[in-house]
């Protein structure tokens, strides 16, 4: 079909997460004509807790969320840069419910949800000469049409793919394995012992979850620091396991212990099953490739992937690349040749690598790079840069949860004004 310039744009979202109702709205306000399929029942993606299990080994369940979660950010710095949890929750960190609660509000507020298929899975995504052929699987009539897009937002979310370690003899082990993704509620662990491996945020938190109805935890990471668990009684850290056995565990310091049940809190998989191999992205090593920005792309630059990077502040970064993408999607920037996004991409690498950051599982890593990044995605586009209180909120509380899981959430935060911010009512200078 030959498109006239009068004729809408049109934007395919996959998922009605907290990236893909970003994606959603802003598509909307800059003028396109878009749709977010989202295949859940309801929107909010993570944030949702269901007690729901996977019904076979093809089954899959897509939220991680477990029952007492507090956020390890505050609600400050995890609304949108346009729209804030509102002032009547006192506390900073929040429950999954409260989360849940801002995003649908989000929703209701952009008048998001006409445009929001829910029961809507996208199961194939292919190129065609000057668009994009997407099949749907409407879950509520079991039937599956393929409708044509110009532009592509991925926002499956990534916390859904487990990544399991191999670790010598795991086939001998006895007792129950599982991977944090399908962690709900610790009396689960009622009087037992369990092996905890993995002290990212999840595997400390779950940690200090667990430990309460268990008998005895370990912890188990190769963290060059020592988390604080010491207020944990019940919690035992360990290096490493070397091997299990059939009813433990030998570690790399030679000790040995025997538990119940072993958690891999090991984090998850970049993986996008509706996307054709012509689509031309692939996953290596969890290296999702070539991507220009950790964002767009390379090979079909009308195709952008949302909330790839770690270690950030997930919503202000789902903004930015949503509002850098669409300032080339609306024709007002033109995306370099192909050959200079390569170049660009390689130079990344290239000064990741000699950073000292070789593994490929870290080249979407953040961390302090992530105000370079906005910076650069700023610039390029022309698009307002996120506010400097949050970078300075973020430096007040990124990584608490590894030395002050027992204290940092009672911390309050107020943003003041653009610039400043108080702590506990005190001024932050
Ligand atoms: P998701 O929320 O996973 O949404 C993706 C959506 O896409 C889902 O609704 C899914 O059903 C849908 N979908 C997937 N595939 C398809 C398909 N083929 N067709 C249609 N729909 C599809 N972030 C914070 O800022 N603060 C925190 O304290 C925090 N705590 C966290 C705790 C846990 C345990 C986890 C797992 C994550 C946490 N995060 C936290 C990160 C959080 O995941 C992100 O902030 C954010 O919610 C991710 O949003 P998303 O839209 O990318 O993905």
């Amino acid at each position: 079909m030959i498109k006239t310039s009068v004729d809408k744009r049109r934007v395919c979202v996959i998922g009605a997460g907290t990236a893909g109702l970003c994606a959603l709205k802003n598509s909307l306000e800059a003028g396109l004509d878009a749709v977010a399929y989202e295949r859940g029942t309801e929107i909010g993606g993570t944030w949702i807790f269901s007690e729901e299990m996977p019904k076979n080994e093809y089954d899959e369940v897509h939220s991680s969320m477990y029952e007492g979660l507090r956020t390890n950010l505050p609600k400050e710095v995890m609304g949108y840069p346009d729209y804030s949890y509102p002032d009547d929750i006192a506390e900073s960190f929040i429950t999954s419910n409260q989360v849940l609660e801002f995003l649908r509000s989000y929703a209701e507020h952009f008048k998001l949800k006409p445009h929001i298929k829910l029961q809507h899975e996208v199961i194939r995504v292919r190129p065609r000469l000057d668009d994009w052929e997407v099949y749907v699987w409407d879950h509520s009539t079991d039937t599956c049409d393929p409708v044509y897009y110009d532009f592509v937002y991925v926002c499956n979310g990534h916390y859904t793919e487990p990544d399991l370690p191999e670790v010598e003899g795991l086939d001998l082990f006895e007792g129950k394995k599982m991977h944090s993704h399908l962690y709900r509620k610790a009396d689960k662990f009622k009087d037992t012992r369990v092996l905890i491996i993995g002290a990212g945020p999840s595997g400390i938190d779950i940690t200090n979850h667990v430990r309460v109805a268990a008998k005895q935890v370990f912890l188990s990471h190769h963290l060059s620091t020592t988390p604080n668990t010491a207020f944990m009684g019940n919690v035992t850290q360990k290096p490493d396991v070397q091997r299990f056995t059939k009813d433990g565990a030998v570690f790399t310091d030679g000790s040995t212990e025997s538990f119940d049940h072993v958690m891999f809190c090991t984090g998850y998989k970049y993986t996008f099953p509706c996307l054709s191999t012509d689509v031309g992205v692939q996953v290596i090593d969890n290296f999702v490739q070539p991507l220009w920005k950790h964002c767009v792309n390379i090979n079909h630059p009308t195709m952008a992937f949302v909330g790839l990077p770690f270690n950030v502040i997930p919503t202000h970064i789902f903004d930015m690349q949503v509002r850098f993408t669409l300032k080339f999607f609306t024709g007002q920037r033109k995306f370099p040749s192909r050959e200079q996004m390569i170049a660009d991409l390689e130079q990344e690498i290239g000064e990741r690598w000699g950073c000292g950051v070789r593994n490929q599982k870290k080249a979407h890593q953040m961390g302090e790079r992530q105000f370079v990044y906005y910076n650069e995605l700023a610039s390029i586009a022309g698009i307002e840069n996120i506010k400097p209180v949050i970078h300075k909120l973020m430096k007040d509380c990124g990584k608490k949860y590894i030395f002050e899981l027992d204290t940092y959430r009672s911390n309050k935060y107020t943003i003041v004004d653009d610039e400043n911010y108080l702590k506990n009512g005190e001024a932050i200078v």
